[in-house]
């Protein structure tokens, strides 16, 4: 279904538009000093670089135990970010339940859930980053898996991942990393977003994805391999040479 992921992208887009609301309060407490209520992208060079931020720690909040990451998603990203993000004092991941809400979310909610429950902050040398893994879908479209919707945080919806991966076990796997990587890929900048593109490889007509199908920044992975998916994790797509370098040219591994 090309158009699964083909909304991921429309819905970036969409997030660029209202990216300048702000709530009030959000994460300005007195310890927090780090801005992470700025657009997608704007903190790409933090996340890749060592220079300011040493380490990085990943809170992963859900709201339902049918509804979770499972540990190996987990340690499959700690694994990516390892090898292209300069952290010499290494990536940790936090996971916690919170309260449940309804089962379909809308952007205004899904902001509303972090400034709520959202406990990790960047402080001194570690940045913080937000994963929120709903237990339902995207309000505006259900075919929507993922969304990076500010400079640190993300959003999976695991209704939508759930039923793509049609009751496989190997698949959910599969599909939970591929959109959490995917739209880390967003938080670090690609393609050719905060992250300049060093080589053609934007996929123009289809937003901030790479030109390869086998990348996974590719805006329609999950879409154009028709083949089922046996391996499970070691199926999940990786960044092709042209979005490393990228990443690599503005400071990362
Ligand atoms: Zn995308
Ligand atoms: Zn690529």
């Amino acid at each position: 279904m090309m158009k699964t992921t083909s909304l991921i992208a429309l819905l970036i887009l969409l997030l660029f538009t209202i990216s300048c609301q702000r709530s009030a309060d959000f994460l300005k407490g007195d310890a927090v000093t780090y801005r992470h209520d700025l657009e997608m992208g704007v903190s790409a060079n933090d996340l890749l670089t060592s220079t300011k931020y040493k380490s990085l720690v990943i809170e992963i909040q859900y709201l339902s135990l049918d509804f979770v990451p499972d540990t190996r998603v987990a340690d499959h990203l700690k694994t990516l970010l390892g090898e292209r993000l300069n952290k010499p004092e290494g990536v940790s991941i936090v996971t916690k339940q919170i309260q449940p809400s309804t089962q379909i979310f809308g952007i205004d909610q899904i902001k509303s859930i972090e400034e709520t429950s959202r406990t990790e902050f960047t402080k001194g040398s570690c940045l913080a980053v937000y994963i929120l893994y709903l237990n339902g879908y995207y309000a505006a479209d259900s075919l929507v898996l993922g969304a990076a919707y500010r400079n640190t945080s993300l959003a999976v919806f695991g209704k939508s991942i759930s039923d793509h991966a049609a009751g496989d076990s190997l698949n959910r796997l599969l599909f939970d990393a591929t959109v959490i990587e995917h739209e880390f890929g967003h938080l670090l900048g690609l393609v050719d977003q905060a992250t300049p593109a060093i080589t053609d490889h934007k996929d123009l007509p289809n937003g901030n994805h790479c030109t390869n199908r086998n990348c996974l920044m590719h805006y329609s992975f999950l879409d154009s391999h028709d083949a089922q998916y046996p391996n499970g994790l070691a199926s999940v797509p990786v960044m092709d040479s042209a979005c490393v370098a990228d990443l690599r040219a503005n400071g990362g591994r």
